[in-house]
């Protein structure tokens, strides 16, 4: 068992024993026996190959009444029924003797699979006493709601588990940071090379990752919750992302991992992008989100050729510079990467895609509705206001003095506006300046702080009076599509650029630096515009 922190590369050995394919589970959890049923139709019409059913979850169980009804054949998914006592998560309270009953008279009524606790498994055993039925097999599972522990403590625990006699080992642990789920592939891949049935998952949205890339490491199987709400554990997809979001069932041990970093990171809707682009150009990857504190204790740990590219973003993008082996010379002068790629000699290199998306949008933005010498770019020369001199604020100022812009940085924080302009050769004013600044007709105001981002949609960074001074406005917030900014600056005349196209353009950036092929463009954009 390797025991070093970081993911090792699924091995050829692994790979070849791999199993057939990561099973997906849905858990019912509906209160009564017929709705619980109903719940078992809903899973097959997902997709999904097995149900979960919690018998813990019904309301005044009675087992030789109700199983009958809810395994009734046929059935149109193979059942699980696990029967949770409340010292292990669930919300059985009784006594031990009657839950047990119940799981072998689920045995009896043809149950494809049992759950039950490793602390309860030698008393089960000797209840069935050898009689399991040759078609269903016995799930021993443990679960920790504190932490993950250590690999050898997680190796010890299959070993346990093994020895009761169970089909499959099922180990549940909790995430305090998301490198604690580097343990549990490790143990995942060690019991994929001993041919040992696992189920492996770590609970909560720093274990998140472990949902989603168990197929990877030879995982029995995973759960996707029914809908959104209907979740049997915390930051548990839905078996429908489970499915089409993030493309489970092809994912195997060559599967490339990318994804995005940041904190927080749930709301991204990168991963919607890129998964559906991989798979337009049959590109065998998946695109995760990565819920990261430590930004070089992830990097350390995840460190294997398997993870080959990451997106970063709040609050990681200037740390990521110092994170890079090599940064991209622009990148560097931003002072914020926010894409890393990990190039075949295992080495990380930084860029900024965010610096090319956003001026190439505002340059396009222009061109289309002004007329322009198409032998320069049309920012040259032009007065370029940036508000705020944080990562997008960096981006477009340098991009912009690149382009010959004249540019003025208003930030908050004035120290922060003046070290920017400072960086790139521009100048500095205050936020109450800018209400009354206008030194010249046909100037470019674009901004680049969080202000009048959802839910905050009635803030805007500046005044409709101040936005008559402007021929063209951008705004780097994107959720809502059309910000006040934007609605009031088309309002005053101004060409307007949405912080949307930028989205796009840095993403495709993005994808030709993960896969080295020409990002699908038009499909890029109908996902941004009708799935985002
Ligand atoms: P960041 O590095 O944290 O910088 C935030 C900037 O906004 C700082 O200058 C900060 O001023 C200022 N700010 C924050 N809250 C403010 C407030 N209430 N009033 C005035 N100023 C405020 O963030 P970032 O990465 O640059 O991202 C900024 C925005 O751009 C976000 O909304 C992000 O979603 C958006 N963005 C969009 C794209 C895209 O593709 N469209 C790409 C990247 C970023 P202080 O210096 O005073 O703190």
């Amino acid at each position: 068992m390797a025991t070093a922190m970081s993911v090792s590369a699924v091995s050829p050995a692994a790979a070849a024993v791999a199993r057939a394919r990561t099973l997906v589970c849905v858990p019912a959890t509906a209160r009564a026996p017929r709705e619980m049923a109903a719940e078992l139709a809903a899973a097959a019409a997902l997709g999904a190959d097995v149900a979960e059913l919690r018998l813990d979850r019904l309301a005044g169980f009675a087992p030789r009444r109700d199983l009958p009804i809810i395994l009734a054949e046929p059935r149109p998914l193979p059942a699980l029924v696990t029967y949770r006592p409340k010292w292990e998560g669930g919300e059985y309270e009784g006594d031990d003797e009657p839950r047990l009953e119940a799981l072998m008279l689920a045995m009896e009524l043809g149950a494809e699979y049992v759950d039950i606790e490793l602390k309860a498994a030698d008393k089960f055993m000797r209840l069935l006493s050898g009689k399991k039925p040759e078609n269903c097999k016995l799930i021993v599972s443990s679960h920790n709601y504190e932490n993950t522990p250590s690999a050898e403590e997680l190796a010890d625990l299959v070993a346990q588990i093994q020895a009761t006699g169970a089909d499959i080992v099922k180990i549940a642990t909790t995430a305090t940071e998301i490198v604690d789920v580097a343990r549990m592939f490790q143990i995942l891949a060690h019991c994929q090379e001993k041919q040992v049935p696992i189920i492996g998952l770590v609970m909560n949205e720093r274990g998140f990752i472990s949902r989603v890339l168990c197929p990877k490491y030879g995982a029995y199987l995973t759960f996707g919750s029914l809908k959104k709400g209907r979740e049997s554990a915390p930051a548990q997809p839905t078996a429908a992302d489970l499915i089409n979001l993030f493309n489970i069932r092809q994912i195997g041990p060559d599967t490339k991992v990318f994804g995005i970093i940041g904190k927080p990171v749930g709301h991204s809707k990168s991963p919607i992008l890129h998964n559906e682009a991989f798979r337009s150009v049959g590109f065998n990857a998946v695109y995760v989100p990565f819920l990261v504190d430590d930004l070089a204790k992830f990097l350390n740990t995840y460190s294997s050729p398997d993870f080959a590219g990451f997106s970063c973003t709040i609050p990681h993008k200037e740390a990521a510079v110092r994170c890079c082996d090599e940064v991209d010379p622009i990148a560097r002068d931003i002072g914020a990467v926010n894409t890393m790629v990990r190039r075949p000699d295992g080495k990380l290199v930084g860029y900024n895609t965010d610096y090319v998306g956003a001026i190439s949008a505002i340059e396009d933005g222009i061109r289309a509705s002004q007329q322009t010498d198409p032998t320069t770019s049309p920012l040259a020369g032009r007065l370029f206001v940036v508000i705020g001199a944080g990562g997008a604020g960096k981006a477009l100022a340098y991009g912009a003095k690149e382009k010959g812009a004249r540019v003025v940085i208003a930030n908050r924080t004035f120290a922060r506006a003046q070290e920017l302009g400072i960086l790139i050769g521009g100048s500095a004013l205050t936020l109450a300046d800018l209400e009354n600044y206008h030194p010249e007709e046909g100037m470019i105001l674009a901004n680049t702080t969080a202000i009048g981002m959802h839910p905050n949609v009635n803030e805007t960074p500046l005044s409709k009076q101040a936005l008559k001074s402007y021929a063209v406005v951008f705004d780097a917030v994107y959720t809502p599509k059309e910000t006040r900014l934007l609605r009031e600056a088309a309002e005053c005349g101004a060409t307007v650029v949405s912080g949307l196209e930028m989205f796009i353009r840095q993403a495709m950036g993005q994808f030709e630096h993960f896969t080295g092929m020409p990002a699908p463009d038009r499909l890029m954009r109908d996902i941004v515009l009708t799935k985002t």
